[in-house]
Formats: structure tokens, C-alpha cells, sequence
């Protein structure tokens, strides 16, 4: 798949449709790549660049560390303050700055913070310390909220009482629908994300064609299944026939993972939840439904933290494609992978990441 000669017919190709497109509707298309991984690998491997001429591929909101939004952050710095309490969490989130602090620097001062591979991996450290509260930070869109699910019913079947988690997960429909209802960017295609769509399926996503008259296209990350995403989403623009394509065929099945829908089902109900930049969007996450209210953070304890103060990061921009990380002043300024003011230079799958390391001249 990453045969330099298929690479660069694919890109010949892919530049030749384009072409096309700009002859008949006088402008470049514009793309949007909802999944944060498809950004970093469109970055990584030069497509990005290589096509800026003629396809315009804008990142969108599918990083989960860069939706989750500052509040949340501070809310579980101020759960830490409290010495019988261990706070676990995924890498990338210790590092995103809160209002005042990040979680890193709360460890710093001698929180227990931990970092976990695996949601799993906290229910053993619960098991560990069955004196302390264990308080997992669930974030993550529709390929991480199953692996939540199961981990409370990891905690369910060991009968742990000393285990939550503080859900601040996020849905893919409801942020792309708030985007195109928006109308601050105007998308021709979607280039859907692969691994939340093994969750939701195909036919997650024919809302996009039904009511909004915009084609997508599921793909995989290998550079070449890229190109071809983009080339079927042109193909499709310059026929003017939309439709959702499942180019991602030997993962994604029409209907999703059944099995991973049912079990939230029986364990989620919808929630309004707050995304950074945008605000809260209404039925955009999950809560814990009642009956599971033992294992919900948010219920067991109650803290408070003042609303967070209005900075000059625009990752709330950034996550809906409206502005370019160039476009914020701090850009590898004040704000740098070793020095990050917002998420989005945080994260493995942030786009201002992605600009930096693979993208910004000099
Ligand atoms: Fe935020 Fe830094 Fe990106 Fe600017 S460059 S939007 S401050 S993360």
C-alpha cells in the first residue's frame, strides 16, 4: 500500500480530477477529514502539502483530547486535590492546560494522576486500592465509548465499589450536523473517519446525503486508501450523484458493530454534552444510565469550578475547520509541542500537532 510508484499515480490522479473540478466550478473543492488520525497521516505523508493547490483538506472535530473541553479538565484537577482519590487517565490529556494548570502539573505537586493504556488497566489499580477512590477520565468518540462500557462491566462483575467514571465522551453525528447547520465553512465531501464508523456503520452517516445533500466516503489510513477516498469523493462531486461509499469494506459493515451498539444501549443513555470552543450540544455524549449510577463520577462527587476565562487559543476553531493553526497568532510562537497552550498541540491526532511537525516551513 505504500508503493512509491501507486503513491504517486494516485496522487497524478487524484490532482487530475481536481483539475476538473476547478475547470467546471471555478474553485478548488474543499474536504473535510473528520478523524483526527486521517489529519496527522494526510500531514505525515506530504498529501496534504502536495495537494494544497488543488483539493483544500480541512481537519475536523474528530480528536477527542481537542473536543474535551477546559472545564472538564479543571473539574478533575479539583477531584484530585482530594489525597484518597487516584485519577487515571490516557496520556495525551495530562498534558492539555487547564485554566490554571494541567493534570501533569497537579502531579507534579504530588496528585495521584495516573496514566493508563487501557480503561482496563484502572480497574486493576482499583483492585490495588480498594482504601482510595479510582476516578477514570472516559473521554473518546464512538471507537472508545464500548471499551468504556466493558470496563464498567469489568468493575459491575468484580462488585468494586470504590471505581467511577467521569464520562465526557463524544458523538460524531451531532458535532457534523452543528458544523453544516453552522454554515461558517462550507464542505463539499466528508472524508468519514474508519474506526468510528466500524462502531456506528455505514448507515450512521446517510443522514449527511438524506438531509444535507453532502457525499462522504469511509476510508482507511494507509496513504493510498487516502487518495482513493478522495478521488471516489470527487468522482462523486463531478457526477453529482451523492451517496455514502464504504471504501473501507473489510472493517466497517453496514449496520456497525451490533454487538458493542447493543451493550451501550443497555448501559448509556444521551447527554447534553460541552465541547471546547463550541459550548454543549445537545444529545452530543453519553451519560450512565440511573441504575449504573455507582460507577458514574459525576454523581458520587460534586465539585465545582469556576466557569474558565477566555483565552487566545483557537482550538475551538481549529476543530471545526473554520481557521488554520497558521491563522492563530500563538502558532509555534508562544504555543509548541513542548510548550502547548491548547489541545490541539497536545494530541497525537491534533491538528495543530500535525502542522507543526510535518507541515510548518523554516
Ligand atoms: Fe491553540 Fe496553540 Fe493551536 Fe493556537 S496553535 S489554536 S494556541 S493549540
Amino acid at each position: 500500500l505504500s508503493n512509491p510508484i501507486i503513491l504517486r499515480k494516485s496522487l497524478e490522479a487524484v490532482i487530475q480530477l481536481a483539475e476538473q473540478y476547478k475547470k467546471e466550478k471555478g474553485r478548488i473543492p474543499v474536504l473535510m477529514e473528520v478523524c483526527g488520525s486521517h489529519t496527522m497521516a494526510f500531514a505525515k505523508t506530504g498529501i496534504k502539502t502536495r495537494l494544497k493547490d488543488h483539493v483544500r483538506l480541512i481537519a475536523g472535530p474528530g480528536c477527542p483530547v481537542c473536543v474535551t473541553d477546559q472545564k472538564s479538565i479543571d473539574t478533575m484537577i479539583e477531584l484530585s486535590r482530594d489525597t484518597n482519590r487516584i485519577l487515571c487517565t490516557f496520556g495525551d490529556m495530562v498534558r492539555v492546560p487547564g485554566s490554571k494548570f494541567s493534570l501533569m502539573e497537579a502531579k507534579t505537586e504530588g496528585k495521584d494522576i495516573r496514566v493508563v493504556y487501557s480503561p482496563l488497566d484502572s480497574i486493576k489499580i482499583a483492585e490495588e486500592n480498594p482504601e482510595k477512590e479510582v476516578i477514570f477520565l472516559g473521554i473518546g468518540f464512538e471507537t472508545t465509548i464500548p471499551i468504556l462500557v466493558a470496563t464498567i462491566q469489568e468493575a459491575e462483575k468484580k462488585g468494586l465499589t470504590n471505581y467511577t467514571i467521569w464520562m465526557t465522551t463524544k458523538l460524531v453525528e451531532p458535532i457534523l450536523r452543528t458544523l453544516l447547520n453552522g454554515k461558517e465553512i462550507n464542505i463539499d465531501g466528508f472524508l468519514l473517519p474508519g474506526h468510528v464508523s466500524v462502531v456506528t456503520g455505514k448507515n450512521s452517516f446517510d443522514f449527511l446525503v438524506k438531509e444535507y445533500g453532502i457525499s462522504g466516503v469511509i476510508t482507511g489510513f494507509e496513504p493510498v486508501e487516502l487518495l482513493r477516498a478522495i478521488y471516489k469523493l470527487l468522482q462523486q462531486l463531478l457526477s453529482g450523484k451523492n451517496e455514502i461509499i464504504n471504501d473501507y469494506k473489510y472493517m466497517v459493515k453496514n449496520d456497525g458493530n451490533i454487538v458493542a451498539k447493543k451493550l451501550m444501549e443497555k448501559y448509556l443513555d444521551y447527554h447534553d454534552e460541552a465541547w471546547r470552543g463550541i459550548g454543549v450540544i445537545q444529545n452530543s455524549g453519553f451519560i450512565l444510565k440511573p441504575e449504573y449510577a455507582i460507577f458514574d463520577a459525576k454523581k458520587k462527587f460534586h465539585v465545582s469550578v469556576e466557569e474558565p476565562r477566555k483565552t487566545k487559543c483557537r482550538c475551538g476553531e481549529i476543530i471545526q475547520g473554520i481557521i488554520t493553526p497558521e491563522e492563530c497568532i500563538l502558532f509555534s510562537k508562544g504555543c509548541t509541542p513542548l510548550f502547548p497552550i491548547g489541545p490541539c498541540m497536545v494530541s497525537a491526532e491534533g491538528t495543530c500537532a500535525a502542522h507543526y511537525q510535518y507541515m510548518k516551513e523554516g
